[in-house]
């Protein structure tokens, strides 16, 4: 039997909605070999989810970046969770974060549309602005939230204090880790995007991803071999903030994992 993995997923130290314990006792039950928890900004849920036992947790970290104009996520894998640069650049991200919240709520008051700051543990991010929106009646669902008001473009759209892909790319090299490229379908330009952060060091994709369509997948996966890229993938599981994607339903291999820490042995 080929154990499976997910390299992708959230918990209540960003924007999921299980506790980084709960994640883990859910991938067991899955009969997930092995998870990494990637939370945005914030790498405070990983030893937690270890802790629960029962399923392997790898280290992770889901960065924003740009590329050029475009925003881009990145995800860490492998990395040492103690590495001090790492830690103070998350921290400035995060207190970023907390002020655009601020900002958010603010742009949202101007419209006449109250909500309370919402008071996140770890990194806030739309999402719980969204939940906000859906407690105090102006929206019928997170995404209702995001079409309405908190998509880029929409009335409270607040931009995000974002790494440069080089500098995101570089802060995980030297925590001892490797980087893939998330959910390229998001981008305006997958390809030209893949190709400079190839550029600037970036070691494998994410082909299997929750919102890829089975011709992306395809085209990805061979953009990888092309550029001996690493094809990695994983849900982006956020709990009910995304109730449609299920934990493990993108059926990666484990031998993921062992093609990333063979890179690493390399280095
Ligand atoms: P943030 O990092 O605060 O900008 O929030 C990003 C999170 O919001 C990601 O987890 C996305 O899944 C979610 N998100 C971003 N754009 C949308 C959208 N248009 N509709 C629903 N969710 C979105
Ligand atoms: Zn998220
Ligand atoms: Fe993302
Ligand atoms: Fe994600």
């Amino acid at each position: 039997m080929v154990r499976r993995i997910d390299l992708h997923a959230h918990t209540t130290v960003s924007d999921g909605t299980l506790t980084p314990a709960a994640l883990a006792r859910l991938a067991a039950r899955e009969g997930l070999s092995a998870i990494a928890v990637t939370d945005h900004d914030h790498v405070g849920g990983i030893a937690g989810a270890r802790a629960a036992g029962g399923v392997e947790v790898v280290s992770g970290i889901e960065l924003s970046a740009h590329a050029g104009k475009q925003e881009v996520h990145l995800l860490g894998y492998l990395f040492d969770e103690s590495n001090e640069r790492l830690l103070s650049r998350l921290d400035g991200l995060r207190a970023a974060r907390e002020r655009r919240a601020g900002l958010m709520v603010e742009k949202l008051a101007s419209l006449g549309v109250r909500v309370e700051l919402p008071v996140v543990a770890g990194a806030v991010g739309r999402p719980h602005v969204a939940r906000a929106l859906v407690d105090a009646g102006h929206a019928s669902s997170i995404q209702d939230a995001f079409d309405k008001f908190l998509a880029d473009g929409k009335p409270a759209f607040v931009s995000k204090e974002k790494l440069s892909a080089a500098e995101a790319i570089s802060l995980v090299h030297g925590a001892g880790g490797v980087v893939s490229f998330a959910h390229p379908v998001l981008v305006k330009e997958p390809e030209a995007t893949l190709r400079a952060l190839v550029a600037e060091g970036l070691d494998a994709v994410e082909v299997a991803h929750s919102k890829h369509s089975p011709e992306f997948r395809a085209q990805v996966s061979a953009w990888a071999r092309e550029l001996s890229l690493v094809e990695t993938g994983g849900s982006d599981f956020h709990g009910e903030n995304k109730p449609d994607v299920r934990l493990g339903m993108m059926d990666v291999p484990y031998a993921t994992l062992d093609a990333l820490r063979v890179l690493i042995a390399r280095r």
